[in-house]
């Protein structure tokens, strides 16, 4: 696929209003697989202090490995999406025994890791080694396909990411693409007329080619009522204490629908994030 050539323009735009982010002052490869697995699907905002604190508590892959995963889940708590803190875990259980405790430096051996999909592998090696890699979160992908007018698929946009990167600049310039689609470029409403790059980009008018390509967000179903803010509730509640099985419907907020409350519960126990222990329900 023809693409127009804007990295020039976007890298000279970009840079100097990249935000000052505490992952992008190291080069750490476990402070940045971290921070990726932290900021998926999460604000910024609500990442940076949790961030700090788990990386005090464990600043290696072995620190976090030998801890139970209560500690790091009750550390987690409120930033939602519990089963990557899980993940985040079990990478750890596995660079500790398979990498003598040291993040790996190759594609393959990251994407092998538990719970590390293609994004998160690339951003560590673009993001800890600067090695010329392009990652695609949502933010890339939706840019991506608005440039070229086209939707994409998820082969297509890594396609497309891998040709346009700049030789040398990759840690630049998957920065500074990830920062555009976030504050200038984004979902609804972009900013068109102060965009760097609008004179190179072939959407104008018409449908929104984003919608109908992979990798993009799509709306979230409402939170308010939903399966994972019950689930939530009381992974919040035992991030303090222990729940009785009896209680645990209350706890959800779902006392008039026990057979849905039962239901998630066995869900989070399947998912390696609940205990049962008698009578009552404990992280692991
Ligand atoms: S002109 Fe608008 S749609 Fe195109 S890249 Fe810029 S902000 Fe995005």
């Amino acid at each position: 696929m023809d693409h127009p050539d804007f990295t020039e323009p976007l890298l000279a735009w970009g840079v100097p209003r990249l935000r000052d982010l505490p992952w992008r002052n190291t080069r750490d490869r476990w402070s940045v697989l971290v921070s990726e697995v932290m900021a998926q699907q999460t604000q910024v905002s609500r990442v940076v202090p949790k961030y700090a604190a788990f990386m005090q508590r464990f600043p290696t892959p072995v620190a976090c490995a030998e801890a139970p995963l209560a500690d790091l889940l009750t550390l987690w708590s409120g930033l939602g999406y519990p089963r990557r803190c899980k993940h985040l875990h079990d990478a750890a259980r596995a660079i500790m025994q398979l990498h003598d405790g040291q993040v790996p430096d190759s594609l393959d051996a990251l994407l092998a890791l538990p719970g590390i999909g293609p994004y998160t592998a690339r951003a560590v090696l673009a993001f800890a080694d600067e090695r010329d890699v392009a990652v695609v979160d949502t933010n890339v992908a939706r840019v991506l396909s608005r440039v070229v007018n086209a939707p994409l698929t998820a082969r297509a946009s890594q396609e497309l990411a891998d040709r346009v990167l700049p030789e040398g600049q990759a840690w630049e310039w998957n920065q500074v693409l990830m920062d555009f689609g976030a504050r200038v470029c984004v979902a609804r409403n972009p900013n068109c007329n102060e965009c760097p790059i609008r004179r190179h980009c072939a959407w104008n008018a018409g449908p929104d080619p984003a919608h109908a390509s992979a990798l993009t967000s799509k709306p979230q179903p409402r939170f308010e009522g939903s399966d994972r803010q019950a689930r939530g509730l009381l992974m919040k509640a035992l991030a303090e204490r222990g729940v009785r099985r009896v209680d645990v419907a209350r706890v959800m907020k779902l006392s008039d629908d026990s057979k849905r409350a039962t239901r998630l519960l066995q869900s989070l126990v399947r998912d390696g994030l609940v205990e049962i222990r008698g009578d009552w329900c404990r992280l692991p």
